[in-house]
């Protein structure tokens, strides 16, 4: 059970800003059990109260899952100088505190995790986790066949230990392949065939543990989770 203040409650769903939900609640807009309510410190407790604004029932999610088809030129990050950020592409999404689940670099495509749930997030990004994630690799040249003994057995890029074992997919026209790693080192995929004289020109992320990009997310869309996905990732 949580109890919170109506103003956040109602701000969490996405209603308004905390000033836009004082004009909502002066305006007798809002019902708390078919109550009319005012205050915007008034108590609400998210699972047993009934919160109404006008004819909509507003139901609290704490929080919120997002699958984006990551398009190039958007950073993963809150705020950039540069470069426009990854949630500038929810354009719909409700909460205030959502973050991507680790980074893809600037140039990767594919599939971003976003949520507000930080719990999870460190989860699904703790190093002891190992959490598989598989992506789509296209090289300057064929990759040689013993590149995939090399990879299971991990490759020194530079770090303190060679990366864990990971498997590559060398797919028809040999110069692209499918690669699951289960780390997040920074340039990670990049590095490891460049340890081999081989240059990335397209990276896209295909998986993230137990939850796939959707084939008909188009680039730069994104939607919600499903309840099954999101009991996937929590089971991560
Ligand atoms: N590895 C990379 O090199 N870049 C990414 O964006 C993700 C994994």
């Amino acid at each position: 059970m949580s109890i919170i203040r109506l103003d956040k409650y109602l701000a969490d769903c996405g209603i308004g800003t905390r000033s836009q939900v004082k004009k909502i609640l002066k305006n007798g807009l809002v019902t708390i059990n078919d109550i009319k309510v005012s205050k915007a410190d008034t108590k609400v407790n998210t699972e047993s109260d009934k919160v109404m604004v006008g004819h909509d029932n507003i139901i609290y999610k704490k929080y919120e899952y997002y699958m984006l088809n990551k398009p190039s030129g958007y950073v993963s990050a809150r705020t950039d100088n540069l470069y426009p950020t990854v949630l500038s592409l929810l354009d719909g999404a409700k909460h205030k505190e959502l973050s991507p689940v680790g980074r893809l670099d600037v140039d990767t495509e594919g599939l971003l995790l976003i949520t507000n749930d930080g719990q999870t997030t460190h989860n699904l990004l703790a190093p002891n986790k190992h959490v598989d994630k598989t992506y789509y690799v296209e090289l300057d040249m064929p990759i040689p066949d013993l590149l995939i003994e090399e990879f299971k057995k991990g490759i020194d890029i530079g770090e303190n230990k060679p990366t864990k074992p990971a498997k590559l997919n060398i797919l028809d026209n040999k110069a692209t392949c499918e690669l699951t790693i289960s780390e997040g080192k920074f340039h990670q995929v990049k590095r490891m065939f460049a340890h081999f004289g081989l240059k990335v020109i397209y990276l896209k992320r295909l998986s993230m543990g137990n939850i796939k990009l959707d084939a008909n997310l188009k680039i730069g869309e994104y939607r919600a989770l499903t309840d099954e996905e999101i009991d996937a990732l929590l089971k991560n």
